[in-house]
């Protein structure tokens, strides 16, 4: 799932899997299904 997050007035998508921040819903959703989340690179 992509996670909405209000940061600076506006709204990013973070991909649940490693934390990554998206301006763009759909990229979002592109990024965390080729996600693997099996090595996370970002943790916050
Ligand atoms: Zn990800």
């Amino acid at each position: 799932m992509v996670n909405t997050v209000e940061r600076d007035g506006q709204t990013w998508y973070e991909c649940e899997e490693c934390g990554l921040l998206l301006e763009d819903e759909t990229e979002a959703k592109t990024h965390e299904e080729n996600c693997s989340a099996e090595e996370p690179s970002y943790l916050q």
